[in-house]
């Protein structure tokens, strides 16, 4: 739920996928389809509510109003100030590392070559074409497509090609606590505050919600945790679900991560380029449309139908504009 239009029919695609990935990949991903709540704590957010359901249902996204009690019967242990929700059946979580090693394997299986600890140092365009990798090892690998998915460092690759596009990086936090019992089935969230709170299978509590942290060095993937952050991402999921008063907090970290002005992702060829397309800046919320946003890179570089009804508003080239804040 809470998916910017642009880019709902992607993360749709992305869901419906989702549920037959284990078997699909013959891997583990710790899929688990819990469903999402979003909780309004005060009534402006509860005011704004239904026209944002409305608007998502036109789409298609299965999302209803649920009261406090349907709420609290969903969350146990909910906050008291909570006056209602927005929950979202089709919502769910999966393991991000298993998900990686589940989509590697079945890669490999299938005769991809996946080559660790060598990264690509440039990328070679002669007459208008890509032709090659140069790699960090020195090596060189010819190719007719290459693919920037580098996250983060995506501009590094492309800035020397004369491709300026507009990402800016932020180091987005996480927190961790200390196995619980099981008490959290969906992924809640808060209207206005920063949360994305979810229970692991081992019972621990991992806590998001667009919390910085302050970066060291881009290039490195170097970032230092702020106690502020720290401080007020517990805060907020303290208040929005009381029982994580007695969690200990475990871990913090954080992962650099690619925004675009608008926060969606650019996708697909870059003008001028043959052979080269991109995926970048998915702006915080990438992960949930990875099984898409592959089946849409791997027909384009096969030159296959790209299905750009999924991202039809998602192109590189595209003017990336600031999101109109709410
Ligand atoms: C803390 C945090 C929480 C998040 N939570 C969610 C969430 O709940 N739901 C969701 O949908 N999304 C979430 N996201 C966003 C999601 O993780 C990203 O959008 C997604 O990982 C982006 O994928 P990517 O492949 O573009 O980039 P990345 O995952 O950053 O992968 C890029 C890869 O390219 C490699 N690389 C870089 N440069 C080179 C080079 N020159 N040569 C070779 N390899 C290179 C990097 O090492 C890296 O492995 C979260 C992100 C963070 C940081």
């Amino acid at each position: 739920m809470g998916r910017d239009s642009t880019e709902r029919a992607l993360a749709l695609e992305s869901l419906r996928r989702w549920p037959d990935l284990d078997r699909e990949l013959e891997g583990e991903t710790g899929y688990r389809r819990g469903g999402g709540l979003r909780v309004a704590i005060d009534e402006r957010a509860w005011y704004a509510a239904p026209e944002w359901v409305a608007e998502q249902r036109a789409d298609g996204v299965p999302v209803e109003l649920v009261d406090e009690s349907a709420a609290r019967a969903l969350v146990p242990g909910i906050a008291p100030a909570c006056v209602g929700g927005v929950y979202c059946a089709i919502d769910g979580q999966a393991a991000a590392v298993p998900t990686v090693h589940a989509f590697a394997n079945a890669a490999r299986r299938l005769g991809a070559r996946i080559e660790e600890g060598i990264g690509a140092r440039a990328l070679e365009v002669e007459q208008g074409r890509v032709v090659a990798v140069v790699r960090t090892d020195g090596g060189r690998t010819p190719c007719d497509v290459a693919i920037v998915a580098a996250g983060a460092w995506s501009g590094l690759l492309l800035g020397p090609l004369g491709i300026d596009l507009p990402l800016r990086v932020r180091a987005l936090q996480m927190l961790l606590s200390d196995p619980a019992p099981m008490a959290l089935a969906p992924v809640v969230g808060c209207f206005d505050r920063g949360l994305s709170l979810k229970q692991l299978g081992d019972g621990a509590y991992l806590i998001g919600g667009g919390w910085p942290a302050r970066i060291a060095d881009e290039a490195a993937n170097r970032y230092v945790i702020e106690e502020t952050s720290v401080r007020g991402s517990l805060d907020v999921a303290r208040a929005v679900y009381p029982p994580l008063e007695d969690a200990t907090l475990a871990q913090s970290w954080a992962g650099l991560e690619a925004f675009t002005p608008d926060e969606l992702p650019l996708l697909g060829p870059v003008s001028g380029i043959d052979g080269l397309f991109v995926a970048a800046g998915f702006s915080g919320h990438g992960f949930a449309l990875a099984p898409a946003v592959g089946d849409v890179l791997a027909r384009l570089a096969l030159g296959r139908d790209a299905r750009r009804d999924l991202w039809s508003g998602l192109h590189a080239d595209r003017k990336s504009r600031a999101k109109p804040r709410a």
